[in-house]
């Protein structure tokens, strides 16, 4: 008989020691029963082990799928940095299935691109430096590089993944990959079905697919030669997954990238702060349209301003299309000043309070620091703080009334539910069957608007204004995107609403983004990440005195460690969610070792850990 520990997939549990007739293989997938459950489990063999004292169950299959050794030490590292069971880290992972070799056809992809001088410089940078940040201008044809790349690398025979956030992955990229790919290339993402997905799975293990592009949970399919991986939009913080294991696809690829010596391309026009310090860059900016493009600033505080429904009328009697944007679906509340349009900030952390319990007081998120609503803005002694609410259905309403001969439709997570849809609006949009688009987000990746001539972007302060470090971050990036789809060929305008003119003039027309990343680097040493490691432990229960009980018990446990700080604790933005009372404390450290083993330390069923957590 043999023994083995396993890691039973999905499952916070430790390892479990089982016997078995057979010989089994570290990282086989089997199936075993578990006390109190019902269904056999899924598991993988972790350890061959001597025959333990007590006596085990047998393991009650061995299925034809295993994770190999590469799987099984990532995720040994996502178990340790984001603080999870093996079992629940390599339930991520899609395992290899066991099968004779199969004949490895050779690839020869043509794809006939020429690179312009600089583009053949920043592509000579990424090879040379093995991982590097393409940090490319909107425009600037970084696709291009990815491409080529690409092409590289799979007439070697090697396999890449290009990954993108989800809503990136449009019928425009996918074209674009199968004109050079053809069927070596597959799209991967929540919303390809089942049936697809075991159709590129077979595909994967047969050898036909070559080249994944999709969203996070890409990372962990089975190639068996992976030796590229780039990221595109590296900036964009879905690649963060908010259910356990919380890991961020991109700083898992830089992680990848350099345990194993792959090629690494991480590929923004707004680079994120962390990749910046972290990794070598190339800054492309040539643009091969010269487009034209003039912003234009409106500081009123009525959403649809005179000054904008102009602009909007304007652009509509040329026969031209217009983009509206907004920066989240739901009605979002924010405070700032009449006049001066600077919000109150915490004076412990240097962020924007947010408003709280019926907006009588503003709190900091980060330390719980609590004050009322000052009479007068604390900036400039003239304005009033006020609350701002925006949300893309009133905007409709409102367009729909003023342009009642026009279409106008919206482009949310609300509305765009489905693949089809997606297409559909787009497809309409790109016909002229439709004038105005209202959107979120969404409308700010990588679609192709021909016809536009003109971006309208309200709220943006309500970004600027967030309880977060990351806010003017987050804001420039997001205006800088969406600027970015106004009159991609030929000339365009863009309006932006805001009050805090100045600092969106600056980057935008006189500076770069590089200056912004720089001066961020400053206000955040010492403070804030990349120089400092941020978690926070959130916990939540349905018995509100039970879980702040634990909150407490674990602040005092924390306050005890002289390595890591307690920056502060409460509760949560979001106090009651789902049936439960919510609780959070926020820890911060320069000494990675001890934050993590702090972490690892909190044993309470109520609490979730989440590490670089986005704030
Ligand atoms: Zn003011
Ligand atoms: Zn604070």
């Amino acid at each position: 008989m043999n023994y083995y520990e396993v890691a039973i997939l999905k499952s916070p549990l430790s390892f479990l020691t089982y016997e078995s007739r057979e010989d089994l293989n570290i990282g086989d997938k089997v199936l075993v029963s578990l006390r109190n459950r019902k269904n056999l489990c899924d598991a993988v063999i972790i350890k061959e082990v001597e025959k333990p004292t007590f006596k085990c169950i047998e393991i009650s299959e061995c299925l034809p799928f295993y994770f190999d050794k590469k799987m099984i030490e990532i995720a040994t590292f996502i178990s340790q940095y984001y603080v999870c069971s093996l079992g629940e880290a390599l339930s991520v992972f899609t395992p290899f299935k066991k099968q004779d070799e199969s004949k490895e056809e050779s690839a020869a992809f043509d794809s006939a691109i020429v690179l312009s001088k600089e583009q053949e410089e920043a592509y000579k940078f990424c090879e040379e430096k093995k991982q590097a940040l393409l940090f490319a201008n909107t425009g600037s044809g970084k696709t291009e590089i990815y491409i080529k790349t690409i092409e590289e690398i799979l007439n070697k025979g090697a396999n890449a993944i290009l990954l993108m956030p989800e809503i990136s992955l449009t019928p425009q990229m996918q074209n674009r990959l199968e004109k050079v790919f053809k069927k070596s290339v597959a799209i991967w993402h929540s919303k390809v079905s089942k049936k697809r997905k075991n159709e590129i799975l077979e595909g994967i293990y047969n050898g036909e697919i070559k080249l994944i592009a999709g969203a996070r949970s890409a990372l962990f399919l089975p190639f068996k030669n992976l030796q590229l991986i780039i990221v595109d939009e590296e900036h964009d913080e879905s690649y963060k997954s908010d259910s356990k294991p919380r890991y961020n696809a991109k700083d898992l690829s830089l992680y990848i990238a350099k345990k194993y010596d792959l090629r690494l391309i991480l590929g923004s026009a707004t680079a994120s702060i962390g990749s910046f310090y972290k990794v070598p860059f190339y800054r492309l900016k040539k643009t091969f349209f010269e487009t034209k493009k003039s912003i234009f600033f409106d500081d009123s505080s009525l959403e649809l301003s005179p000054k904008i429904i102009n602009k909007i009328s304007n652009t509509l009697a040329h026969q031209n299309q217009v983009i509206v944007f907004l920066p989240t679906r739901a009605n979002f509340k924010y405070q700032i000043c009449t006049s001066c349009g600077k919000s109150v900030e915490c004076p412990y952390c240097s962020v924007s309070m947010s408003l709280h319990k019926n907006d009588l007081a503003l709190k900091c998120h980060y330390c719980g620091y609590t004050q009322q609503i000052p009479e007068t803005c604390p900036s400039c002694h003239n304005g009033v703080i006020h609350n701002l609410r925006v949300g893309t259905a009133e905007i409709e309403e409102k367009l729909k009334e003023l342009f009642p001969e026009k279409i106008v439709k919206r482009f949310d997570r609300d509305e765009i539910k489905t693949d089809a849809k997606l297409k559909s609006v787009l497809n309409d949009f790109n016909n002229n069957k439709i004038d105005i688009l209202v959107g979120t987000q969404m409308l700010s990746k990588g679609h192709d608007y021909h016809n536009v001539k003109l971006a309208v972007v309200l709220g943006i302060d309500s970004v600027l204004n967030m309880n977060s470090y990351k806010s003017r971050e987050r804001a420039l990036s997001l205006l800088i995107q969406i600027a970015g789809r106004s009159g991609r060929k030929g000339e365009g305008e863009v309006i932006v609403q805001t009050q805090n003119q100045e600092f969106f003039d600056y980057y935008l027309n006189e500076s770069d983004y590089e200056d912004f990343l720089n001066g961020e680097l400053e206000f955040r040493e010492g403070l804030y990440p990349p120089y400092v490691k941020m978690a926070k432990v959130l916990f939540a229960h349905t018995n509100g005195l039970k879980v702040k009980d634990e909150m407490d018990k674990y602040v005092k446990l924390l306050k005890q460690n002289k390595d890591i700080e307690v920056v502060g604790f409460g509760q949560s933005a979001i106090f009651k969610l789902a049936n439960k009372y919510r609780y959070e404390i926020i820890l911060r450290s320069s000494h990675i070792k001890a934050l993590l083993t702090a972490l690892h330390k909190i044993d309470s069923p109520m609490a979730a850990i989440d590490m670089d957590t986005n704030f």
